[in-house]
């Protein structure tokens, strides 16, 4: 007969004394260890709605769509559970490292699939001369705070920043005035429409 080797004996001996590896899940609650990437959240506070987040998601689990809402502009953010890998790219690529966060929280077991996601919404600022979405409101503000005195570079970052300069209403143009003339400069105004607005001015027609 075999006789059994010393080192796999020590094993056997050290597994009875230690106990299970496992938890005692369900009977008990099972706390996760630090570091764990259990669901992810959008935290109100550090979210600018920049998106990029869902950028980096690998499953398309975090999306964002840009929609009107009513009569307001917004920026939707949403997780989806249910498609959701838990790597944390969407954390680990966060623009403010504040925006999402992967918490403890890993039972998600439901029988409604429809529930199994978060959202986030943020105010969208639209260009003043053609409509689309420059970015949120909140985003441009943080890019602001960001540069500094630089942002004075860009009517679009200063005016959004300040919410209360209290502009002067659009007047429509001078009849026979291009679109985008020298009076749009001091506008919210999407990237091609500064280009153009730019173009025009330097160049002329
Ligand atoms: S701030 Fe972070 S969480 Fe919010 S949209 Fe940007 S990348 Fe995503
Ligand atoms: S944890 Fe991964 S899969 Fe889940 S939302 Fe974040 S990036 Fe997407």
């Amino acid at each position: 007969m075999r006789k059994p080797k010393l080192r796999e004996l020590k094993e056997a001996v050290r597994a009875v004394l230690s106990g299970p590896y496992t938890t005692k899940f369900p009977a008990e609650p099972h706390v996760p260890p630090e570091g764990f990437r259990g669901k992810p959240e959008f935290q109100e506070d550090g979210c600018i709605g920049c998106g990029a987040c869902a950028e980096a998601c690998p499953a398309v689990a975090l999306r964002v769509a840009d929609g009107m809402n009513g009569d307001r502009p917004v920026r939707r953010l949403e997780i989806r559970y249910d498609k959701c890998i838990f790597c944390g790219q969407c954390e680990l690529n966060c623009t403010t490292k504040r925006g999402v966060k992967l918490t403890p929280e890993w039972d998600l077991a439901t029988l409604d699939r429809a529930s199994l996601y978060t959202r986030i919404e943020h105010e969208l600022v639209l260009c003043e001369a053609c409509g689309v979405a420059v970015g949120t409101g909140k985003h441009l503000r943080w890019v602001a705070e960001q540069i500094g005195a630089k942002a004075y570079g860009n009517p679009t970052l200063i005016l959004t920043a300040d919410g209360g300069m209290a502009l002067a209403a659009r007047d429509g143009g001078r009849p026979g005035e291009p679109t985008l003339a020298r009076s749009d400069s001091m506008r919210v105004l999407c990237p091609s429409c500064r280009r153009t607005n730019v173009v025009r001015e330097l160049w002329g027609q």
